[in-house]
């Protein structure tokens, strides 16, 4: 409930002058509200009301993320240029106000205040309704609100806006090559803030108290950084230190660490550099040497490692980028951007071994632009493009404190860049893909987190913990379900208490205390095995792993559920459901679903996973299985065969006769895999997906497919026999590698257009919604999207808030789990399933 009228809590914290706000370029009254000395407003009429104009009076409520973004100052602004008396001020929700004058002018700020609200704003909903006209005598921005229940939105971190960063690069400005300016449109907000209300005493600037012409600033509802709480200057903000590993107190003031940096770089050396959310590995991303060093030490084979450059000049020369992915890599966000590399780039071919693509960022940062400038006076120039990778050990969270980097980090990296302002939360950078012109999330982050997302069904209370890859969590409540940062694959005791941690500080923080907890039903997630001991009470509620994907994706589009779309997922293992002859491994799922539950309606055929793991990391031994249960011959001139030892041939042959170590799987990436390696193009993998990016990426090269189709039977089964029948005549036959790899994309999306149809026909449901990890592959979504738009009346819904892999499950889970109102299980049965309906 918000409070209506004038409350005792409305005690202005920016007094009007005589009457009217106060005008472009005077300063604010003293906050005791004696008359201010240079008025200019003074003598002026109290009230904007003529004996013929018509007074009215609106009370006005915006929720949505509009705290610590500089709304109260705008709506400030506007009521001042209007004319309008009032209050505006901040409570759990959003923003309140009451603005009082002409009718004419009022409406307009009506209209003005959503049309031009400040860049960071994010608006959810507006209502206005009539009050009583008071006479109020001018304008004023009251103190916060902080009422009970109610919640306000954590702004994310923000790239450093134009304006800044014009001042930065200004020998004139006071904030000339400071590494942290900001303001209110820009500047870190999610991993600074301790506490709310978002104040600067409850973020890690706290231990910097502003200088008098700082505080100036902050105090003027006219000035850019009024009520911006981290701001700071030369004077009064954190520093930089450099210092060599294990090498004493090290260099300090902002250009002499800078220029040490460069020299480092120079010299081929690892730095690593505390930045926003973390701390970066960084090197000279066109030094072999540097990357291979780095590779070597932090034990990453292959697995690709991001870049930074300074500007959207600098991207051009490197990666092919088109309208999407120019607005993608300059939001405000700044994610990474995943975009096609060119030939003769420059950058190191160990930056992304065998990968088409390049992660790309642009600088998001002051202290970031500076280390990619040139220093004034300094003879070594920095690289046109640096390694970012996230500062930690393999599989370990991202360090944040520098005892722990120095600790953790200490063996991979030659020197540290530091600073003194604490990160309170580690926040990754997030990864983009653009897929026919349009953002995808592959890793939702820093720029993106906490922002919720707006539910369409209610929830009560709710925690879903997520899966075990690209682990991230949502808590909900209400309408709204906040979903963590990306916190890492959940496989170690590191990472499963940084997710902890940052569970329970989103619980303090938006005051949320679970009735429902939501997991996986994997027995082996840590995160269900961490909710079975966390749960507090909470009831538990197991969320099968394909129906979590489909959820998740009905929610982001608003789906209430009322009517059940097709899911078709696809991805790496997803535990099946216990129903019929057993969990198996499921990863190629046909399901006609609600939040209620999900028919099986078809799944690609099961195939045999001998050795769990070890035919996950050699896709070739994969391959043997797979052709054994499809009846075709093991031909020693397959490039698969040839690739696995005798040992290797007969423990998989003695595997598959015996049935020992051997599970069923569904899983379309292991096919993926599969695939790869019969084509030659990956055998071992040293990281998630690897083989099918690179089966993607030898695609892309091909101007047309192979034709190639899979079986589909009447029970909704799509079989891969004839597929892999026909790939290995080819490849026999002398076929090109990538018109195979493309052909095979093909069969996929057919075969996607094919079942979608036919469940489609006969079920009647015509939304088609795609999940699932495999849905990375921007070919295939390209390929799937043509073919369903050429079978017929399908409605396609495809992720663009969560990512379609695991990182996404979270949000499918609590909107699953927690919904105040379910229906009775069993009240829908689609007549085409092929299993048994499931009720989660
Ligand atoms: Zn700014
Ligand atoms: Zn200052
Ligand atoms: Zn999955």
């Amino acid at each position: 409930m918000r409070t209506q009228g004038v409350a005792p809590w409305s005690r202005p914290i920016i007094p009007a002058v005589d009457g009217r706000p106060p005008a472009p370029g005077q300063h604010a009254a003293p906050a005791d509200g004696r008359r201010s000395a240079s008025g200019a407003n003074a003598g002026e009429p109290s009230a904007p009301s003529t004996l013929t104009t018509v007074l009215v009076r609106r009370r006005i409520d915006v929720t949505g993320s509009v705290q610590g973004v500089g709304f109260r100052p705008f709506a400030f602004r506007l009521a001042g240029e209007l004319g309008l008396a009032g209050f505006v001020g901040n409570d759990g929700s959003g923003a309140f106000m009451e603005v009082e004058g002409p009718a004419p002018a009022v409406a307009r700020f009506e209209a003005r205040l959503r049309r031009e609200a400040p860049p960071l704003a994010r608006i959810e909903t507006v209502s206005a309704a009539d009050a009583t006209v008071r006479g109020d005598g001018g304008f004023v921005i009251v103190e916060s609100v902080a009422g009970a229940g109610q919640r306000t939105l954590v702004p994310p971190d923000t790239a450093t806006c134009d304006a800044c960063l014009a001042e930065i690069f200004d020998p004139g400005d006071r904030r000339h090559r400071h590494p942290f300016a900001n303001c209110t449109d820009c500047g870190p907000r999610f991993t600074i803030i301790r506490d709310l209300p978002y104040d600067r005493p409850a973020t890690t600037m706290a231990a910097f108290p502003m200088c008098s012409a700082c505080a100036a600033e902050y105090h003027d509802p006219r000035d850019r950084r009024h009520h911006a709480q981290p701001i700071s200057c030369p004077e009064c903000g954190p520093q930089l230190r450099f210092a060599a590993t294990g090498g004493g107190a090290g260099v300090t003031g902002t250009d002499a660490a800078i220029a040490a940096v460069h020299a480092a770089w120079a010299s081929g050396q690892v730095v690593a550099v505390k930045g926003i959310g973390g701390y970066h590995l960084t090197c000279d991303a066109t030094r072999d040497r540097a990357v291979t060093a780095l590779r070597e030490r932090k034990g990453r084979v292959e697995k690709p490692f991001a870049v930074m450059v300074r500007d959207l000049d600098t991207a051009r020369a490197l990666v092919t980028l088109g309208p999407a992915e120019i607005d993608a890599l300059s939001s405000r966000e700044r994610p990474i951007v995943l975009a096609r590399r060119l030939p003769d780039c420059g950058v190191s071919a160990q930056v992304a071994p065998c990968n088409p693509d390049l992660g790309i960022m642009l600088a998001y940062s002051g202290l970031h632009q500076l280390l990619l400038c040139p220093v004034p006076g300094c003879e070594i120039p920095p690289p046109r493009v640096i390694v970012a990778t996230s500062g930690n050990r393999s599989n370990e969270p991202i360090c944040t404190g520098d005892d722990e980097a120095a600790a953790r980090l200490g063996d991979l990296a030659d020197a540290f860049l530091m600073h003194d302002r604490e990160i309170h939360v580690a926040c990754d950078d997030s990864v983009v893909r653009i897929v026919g012109g349009v953002e995808q999330p592959v890793r939702r982050s820093r720029g993106y987190a906490p922002l919720p997302v707006a539910l369409p069904v209610a929830l009560q209370p709710t925690l879903a913990v997520g899966g075990e890859l690209k682990s991230t969590f949502c808590l909900a409540s209400g309408g709204h379900g906040w979903i963590s940062q990306h916190i890492g694959d959940l496989e170690n005791v590191e990472t499963l208490d940084a997710f902890a941690r940052s569970v329970a500080s989103f619980q303090a923080m938006y005051r949320i205390d679970p009735s429902v907890i939501a997991t996986d039903m994997h027995p082996g997630y840590l995160s269900r095995r961490w909710a079975l001991v966390h749960h507090g009470g909470a009831r538990i509620a197991e969320v099968q792993h394909h129906h979590a994907h489909v959820a998740s994706l009905m929610a982001e589009h608003g789906l209430d559920g009322a009517d059940p779309v097709i899911g078709i997922v696809f991805d790496g293992t997803g535990y099946g459901s216990a129903l019929g002859s057993g969990p198996a491994i499921w990863g190629g799922e046909v399901l006609v679903a609600d939040y209620d539950g999900y028919d099986r309606a078809g799944h690609l055929a099961e195939l045999p996973l001998p050795g769990g793991d070890a035919a996950v990391r050699r896709p070739c031994r994969l391959a043997l299985a797979y052709l054994g249960a499809c009846g075709l011959a093991i031909d020693d001139r397959l490039p698969a065969v040839q690739a696995t030892g005798d040992t290797e041939r007969r423990v998989v042959a003695r595997q598959l006769e015996t049935g020992i170590g051997v599970v069923p799987t569904t899983s379309m990436g292991r096919l993926f895999d599969v695939v790869a390696s019969l084509l030659g193009v990956r055998h071992e993998v040293s990281y998630e997906a690897q083989a099918a990016i690179e089966l993607e990426g030898v695609a892309a090269t091909a101007g047309r497919g192979w034709p190639l189709r899979f079986g589909l039977r009447g029970d909704g089964v799509i079989d891969p026999a004839p597929v892999l029948a026909a790939l290995a005549d080819a490849i026999l036959a002398g076929a090109d590698a990538a018109r195979l790899a493309l052909g095979f994309h093909d069969a996929v999306a057919d075969a996607v257009a094919r079942v979608a149809s036919m469940v489609a026909a006969a079920t009647g449901v015509r939304t088609v919604a795609l999940s699932g990890g495999v849905f990375q592959n921007a070919l295939l979504s390209r390929l799937c999207r043509a073919a369903l738009a050429g079978a017929g009346e399908l409605e396609l819904l495809e992720h663009r808030i969560v990512p379609p892999n695991d990182g996404g499950l979270a949000l499918g889970q609590a909107a699953i789990a927690g919904r105040t109102r379910q229906r009775q299980p069993q009240t829908r049965r689609w007549p085409c399933a092929s299993g048994s309906p499931a009720r989660s």
